[in-house]
């Protein structure tokens, strides 16, 4: 009998086919394997008895970057003497791009063997590790369409190339020391060094290092060097946000931070993100100042296990080489123009990045930011089609198609102008990768985003989703919900009243039932940097100016002058019921933070400085969380930290269950940046399950900005079926 199988999933530049070709072999099973533009076909003759064995075994052994979504067998008639790979010859259909995948162990045991033809080839890869979408320019996926189109292969890589038998065949960057890419050592003055692998020693010395990677540049020092972080700080304006730390391995890793089981398997995996985990206070604290988290990586690319092998050092930091608010550096002369004077050397290549990719981060198993790794992955979610511009702060974009979505990797902030280039010209190779039109066009409400100009200019009357709500069907779409109530929480979104949202309790019917009372962000924007004039606009609402007066003169903040008068005349105030603003405050009142140097510092810092929760009676009006109502007791300290975890938590969370009573849903979403705060997730959570309401949190993407554009696509489809 004879049997065509269709194999959909991720099962292309994974090593699929020679894996399938093996098992036949070994089975005696005759016919062929190619890819397709959905994935990859088996046609054979073999006993059904056979068939069964055959795709248990590729079951069984699957590679474990592969991943089988779906098997469809059909009988058919042919017969075949042998068994063969085929090249594809359908170009009609198109694929998907394969994120960049960690060094396999097979390679990194290439890698340290002295008597391996790769020997420590800084470049070494299979078809089962490697670069992948970073070095992709267009589609379909091979040699000449990557910037290793530009290395002729030797002889020998092309012998390993063309051998279906080798961990090497069609591995499209193949490379060795003959015939691979080349990293330059340089100095501060562009001085080329003799020997490259010099960077060990000046690692080692306590020198800065530009190192130009897999995605895009990092920033590398010795992480056990306080004198030398302190300089970095400096060199790169950059005051408090965490540095990310580089281990050696996971024994050290170990040595620095608590890590479950879970976090182990993450932090091994082949996407090897940065994963923020409980430091033990081993690492100079200048890394991660008034944090008890750190981010911690281990090396993906065989670049950084050869920094560790010259260098002989246990921990680097390992910081996106960029300029403040600026994408992550990509070519060689933009490295030499924007790092010289922080950078006392630069370790280049000669390979081209054409999709930068910063690295991605998990915290309590939630992705924080998607980007290498896992960008673009093909997401299984039917969402018609449509392209979604997503919001402005950790912005992407996503595509939906053919019952995938595809997200892409992060860009940062769009305010700054060259992440909004480097946003469109990725969007723009992206339709191109997947030969899209524009279709269905998702964008924030915000009027002034650069994603909403962008969709302006893409259609005529692009869809336009408010933010908290396309959090909450961010929400929805991952965990496969047609209806739910969201609690949203985060910074800032654009409101349907043009007020700031941010704590808001929301119903997949389009109603803000609830939430965060209403109070002024005195100054507006200068209001996000300056968390005291947010606590004077709270406390203003239930004490008088005499007792603010007091109160700000005791903590020694003068010039509230200004403040009340804004408040009392409504002078450049905007009206907010974030979240986010709401702990900023709080982390000023107990003298945690007092001003904000990046996204988020206020809130994370003052969760780490609560370190529990303790418990309240929150005050609730008309679905309105009265929140003035703590504060206004005046009394600021680390029990005070405890309380307004807990108030906003459980006030949201007491809301929700009034809106699920009220829709009759039985649903809640989780989702916003506040999400990824344990002690508030862990109360709301605890609420909503004491009432009989299930809770549904983010795991695939974002809860933060970076799952709007995923939301938005969800969005468009519920709003064309209901
Ligand atoms: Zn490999
Ligand atoms: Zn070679």
């Amino acid at each position: 009998m004879s049997f065509r199988i269709e194999f959909r999933g991720v099962v292309q530049g994974v090593g699929f086919r020679p894996f399938i070709y093996k098992i036949a072999r070994k089975l005696g099973v005759n016919g062929f394997v190619k890819n397709t533009g959905f994935g990859v076909v088996v046609e054979c003759d073999c006993s059904e008895k056979k068939l069964t064995v055959f795709l248990t075994e590729i079951n069984k052994n699957l590679p474990s970057i592969a991943r089988i979504d779906n098997i469809s067998i059909k009988k058919i008639k042919g017969k075949w003497r042998d068994f063969s790979i085929q090249t594809s010859t359908e170009t009609t259909e198109i694929g998907s791009v394969s994120p960049d995948i960690g060094i396999c162990d097979s390679c990194l045991a290439e890698l340290f063997d002295f008597n391996n033809r790769r020997f420590l080839h800084p470049f070494i890869n299979c078809t089962n590790c490697g670069p992948r979408f970073t070095v992709i320019e267009k589609l379909p996926y091979d040699r000449s369409s990557t910037s290793m189109k530009n290395f002729k292969m030797c002889f020998e890589c092309e012998k390993e190339f063309n051998n279906v038998e080798s961990r090497r065949f069609h591995a499209q960057p193949i490379s060795c020391n003959n015939c691979g890419p080349e990293y330059t050592l340089l100095d501060s003055k562009l001085r080329r060094l003799k020997d490259w692998t010099l960077v060990g020693k000046l690692l080692k010395e306590g020198n800065i290092v530009a190192v130009k990677g897999i995605g895009g540049f990092h920033i590398a020092c010795n992480a056990l060097n306080v004198s030398l972080i302190t300089k970095l700080r400096k060199l790169k304006d950059r005051k408090f946000k965490p540095f990310a730390v580089m281990a050696k391995n996971i024994e050290k890793a170990e040595e620095a931070c608590f890590i479950s089981e879970n976090d182990k398997t993450l932090l091994t995996s082949s996407v090897k993100p940065i994963v923020i985990l409980k430091s033990k206070n081993f690492l100079p604290s200048e890394i991660n100042p008034k944090l008890d988290s750190i981010g911690i990586m281990l090396p993906y690319a065989p670049i950084h296990h050869l920094l560790f092998y010259y260098s002989n050092l246990d921990f680097l930091v390992m910081t996106s080489g960029n300029l403040s608010g600026e994408p992550i550096i990509t070519s060689n002369n933009e490295a030499f123009e924007k790092l010289k004077g922080i950078v006392d050397f630069f370790l280049v290549h000669n390979r081209g990045i054409v999709n930068g990719c910063d690295d991605s981060i998990i915290k309590n198993n939630t992705v924080v930011r998607y980007s290498r790794g896992l960008a673009p992955q093909p997401l299984n979610f039917d969402f018609g089609e449509g392209v979604a511009l997503g919001g402005e702060l950790n912005s992407n974009f996503a595509i939906a198609r053919k019952k995938k979505v595809y997200v892409s990797q992060y860009f940062g902030d769009l305010s700054d102008y060259d992440s909004f280039l480097r946003f469109k010209q990725s969007f723009e190779r992206f339709l191109n990768f997947f030969k899209v039109k524009p279709k269905n066009v998702t964008c924030d409400l915000h009027p002034n985003f650069k994603t909403t100009l962008l969709a302006e200019t893409l259609t005529r009357d692009p869809i336009r989703v408010q933010h908290h709500f396309a959090h909450l069907y961010s929400c929805m779409g991952e965990n496969n919900l047609k209806e739910a109530v969201g609690v949203v929480c985060d910074g800032f979104g654009y409101g349907l009243d043009g007020s700031a949202w941010g704590g808001e309790v929301l119903t997949s019917e389009g109603k803000r039932f609830g939430g965060i009372e209403e109070f002024k962000l005195l100054g507006g924007d200068e209001a996000t940097r300056k968390p005291e004039r947010i606590l004077y606009s709270i406390l203003r609402k239930k004490l008088s100016e005499e007792e603010c007066a007091d109160f700000f003169e005791k903590i020694g903040v003068k010039s509230i002058a200004t403040y009340e008068e804004m408040f009392e005349k409504n002078i450049n105030v905007l009206n907010s019921t974030s979240c986010g603003r709401v702990l900023d405050a709080a982390s000023f009142a107990c003298g945690v933070c007092n001003e904000k140097t990046y996204d988020g510092e206020p809130a994370i810092q003052l969760e780490a400085f609560a370190e529990k929760p303790v418990k309240t009676k929150p005050v609730i009006e008309k679905n309105k969380l009265i929140v003035s109502e703590l504060f206004s007791e005046l009394n600021f300290n680390k029990t005070f930290a405890g309380k307004i975890h807990d108030y906003v938590a459980r006030g949201l969370g007491e809301i929700a269950v009034e809106a699920c009573d009220s829709t009759g849903f039985d649903s809640v979403c989780l989702s916003g940046g506040v999400m990824y705060n344990k002690i508030i997730t862990s109360i709301l959570k605890e609420v909503l399950e004491k009432n009989k309401i299930k809770v549904f949190t983010q795991k695939l993407l974002p809860s933060g900005d970076g799952g709007l554009s995923f939301g938005q696509l969800y969005y468009n489809l519920l709003k064309d079926n209901t």
